[in-house]
């Protein structure tokens, strides 16, 4: 079986549906042999897989930053160190997410969907609350089918149950992860929706400030845009990373080390970013 690594994971930490260790566990059956941990605002996941031994899968603190730019650009970070202030700094990215989650939940309430933050709680099994969770509650409750569809009607940008959080700057979250020692990443450019010329533009700007890499390879894009990202690795000289962004039931369609079946990446990827983090 062909040896994989995925470097865009959550757990129950944050929105993903398996906890810490049966990720790892999960890893070892699909010979994925290299894993980060990358929940949003949280490293609890990571933490509580310190002591855990298995054998075979090499575990990589992570991290997910939601920053702002025309809407949501996220930011990973990898080989982080557990300061206290970068602890603080997600505490306080985890406060604006409970912000808005209510202000979420008082507009659903105000279209006449019942849901409480007890029930949204009660679905997060970590300190990361996010959309995901609430999505859960209006699909046991029939509001919804699929969590694809809690995002399309009620809870994804420009909808009508949607919110702002309160976000750091795309360089304010490239700092923070310097400055916590680690590697700074662009997660799934696609999703920033801006044309080649746009995005060189970006990333030129977002290098200067010290990113390290681009998730060149991501479970949902196509071809050709795996082949852009790529060309603008080489021109600005950023690492080529892979990730699933498998958060398990909650996307469904995306497995882990795999994706949606097309995503096979070799070891030297974490070999790079491990010595970028000056960890080899
Ligand atoms: P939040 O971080 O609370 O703003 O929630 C956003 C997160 O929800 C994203 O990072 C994804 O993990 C997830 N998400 C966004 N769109 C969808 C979707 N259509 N289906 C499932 N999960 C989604
Ligand atoms: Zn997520
Ligand atoms: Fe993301
Ligand atoms: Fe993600």
């Amino acid at each position: 079986m062909k040896k994989l690594i995925d470097l865009h994971v959550h757990t129950t930490a944050s929105d993903g549906t398996m906890t810490p260790i049966e990720v790892v566990k999960y890893a070892k059956l699909k010979n994925v042999i290299a894993i980060a941990i990358t929940d949003h605002d949280t490293l609890a996941g990571y933490s509580e897989l310190i002591h855990s031994n298995i054998d075979g899968v090499e575990i990589i603190p992570g991290i997910e930053l939601s920053t702002e730019y025309r809407g949501e650009l996220h930011i990973l970070g990898y080989y982080i160190n557990e300061t206290d202030s970068f602890k603080k700094q997600l505490e306080s990215q985890r406060d604006s997410r409970d912000v808005r989650n209510k202000r979420i939940i008082e507009k659903l309430n105000s279209i006449g969907m019942n849901i409480t933050s007890e029930e949204v709680q009660e679905q997060a099994k970590g300190e990361s609350i996010g959309r995901p969770h609430i999505g859960s509650v209006l699909i046991n409750k029939g509001y919804c089918k699929r969590m694809d569809e809690t995002f399309e009607k009620y809870i994804g940008e420009g909808k009508i149950a949607y919110v702002e959080r309160q976000r750091i700057s795309p360089e304010e979250g490239i700092a923070m992860i310097l400055a916590a020692g680690g590697v700074p990443v662009l997660a799934h450019p696609k999703f920033l929706n801006l044309s080649f010329n746009k995005l060189d533009k970006l990333i030129e700007r977002l290098k200067n400030e010290g990113l390290a890499g681009i998730e060149a390879y991501y479970s949902m894009n196509t071809v050709s845009e795996t082949g852009e990202y790529l060309r603008l690795a080489i021109k600005h000289n950023l690492i080529a990373t892979a990730g699933s962004d498998f958060h398990g039931k909650n996307k469904p369609e995306i497995d882990l080390g795999t994706g949606r079946g097309n995503m096979d990446y070799s070891y030297e990827i974490v070999k790079k970013l491990k010595q970028k983090a000056g960890r080899e």
